[in-house]
């Protein structure tokens, strides 16, 4: 069976992209880092939409971790394959460079990159094999224009998206699309301390993207219409940037 991993697929918008997937009749791997109650509860809640989850607690910035736990479901799902991957776990700490901390940089890099290097290597070989897979990764506004404040945040998805571009080339002849979304700011716990009025005067739309709203378009991403897009870019962010 055909099975969909999200990570940081707990909350926010990777929660919102597991709900979409499920309805899709995709069977749903949650990954999470430590919120048991917040990922318990979008696994009941996908079940009693008559969607299928499970839940998969590991930290993907660590590399042993990451190995074990794959391989541990890979070992209870012998038939299974994920042949739609979301790059979605992600954290923000916020600095300007010159007070920039090593761990404020390192953890920022380390989360997103290893999260998508480990978890793609491992899981591709499976998609090449079966013809056919789809990466979603789940970069930022950040990444392709940068943010005051977020140098190491920037670094990291700008890094998200060169990484993309390339593994989009190695395995488009195996039908295994790789692609990009690049939020601009999204109603979530990740942007709760930002000044929300402030903020959306500088949005034509005037007001913060939703989750669903970014759900809806790795839902098509992961979709069989979109095994044409490969390799791109694709921003929703209420015309904030263009
Ligand atoms: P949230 O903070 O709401 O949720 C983050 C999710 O990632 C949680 O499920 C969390 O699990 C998980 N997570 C964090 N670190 C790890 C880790 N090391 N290993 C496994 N899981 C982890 O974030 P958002 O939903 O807002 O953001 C999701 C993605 O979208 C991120 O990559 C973010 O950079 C990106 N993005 C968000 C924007 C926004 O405006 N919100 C804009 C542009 C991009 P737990 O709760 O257990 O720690």
């Amino acid at each position: 069976m055909k099975y969909a991993l999200v990570t940081g697929g707990s909350r926010g918008i990777g929660k919102a992209i597991a709900q979409e997937l499920a309805s899709m009749g995709l069977p749903v791997v949650i990954n999470y880092r430590r919120d048991d109650a917040a990922a318990l509860q979008t696994a009941e809640e996908i079940g009693a939409a008559g969607g299928h989850a499970e839940l998969l607690r590991f930290d993907v910035s660590d590399a042993a971790v990451t190995e074990q736990a794959l391989a541990d479901w890979e070992g209870r799902h012998p038939e299974d394959y994920v042949s739609v991957l979301v790059n979605n776990a992600g954290i923000r700490r916020d600095n300007l460079l010159i007070f920039m901390q090593n761990e404020e940089w390192e953890e920022v890099l380390r989360t997103p990159l290893n999260g998508f290097f480990l978890i793609t290597r491992r899981l591709l070989k499976n998609m090449l094999t079966h013809r056919g897979g789809r990466i979603i990764n789940i970069a930022s506004l950040s990444g392709i224009k940068g943010l005051p404040g977020q140098t190491n945040y920037s670094a990291a998805k700008a890094a998200l998206i060169g990484a993309t571009k390339a593994l989009a080339q190695e395995v488009a002849k195996r039908k295994v699309t790789v692609n990009a979304i690049a939020p601009g700011f999204i109603d979530t716990d990740m942007t709760a301390d930002l000044d929300k009025a402030e903020l959306n005067r500088l949005v034509p739309m005037g007001r913060f993207g939703t989750p669903g709203e970014v759900a809806a378009l790795a839902g098509f991403l992961a979709s069989e219409r979109a095994g044409y897009i490969t390799g791109q870019v694709i921003q929703i962010n209420g015309g904030l940037y263009t």
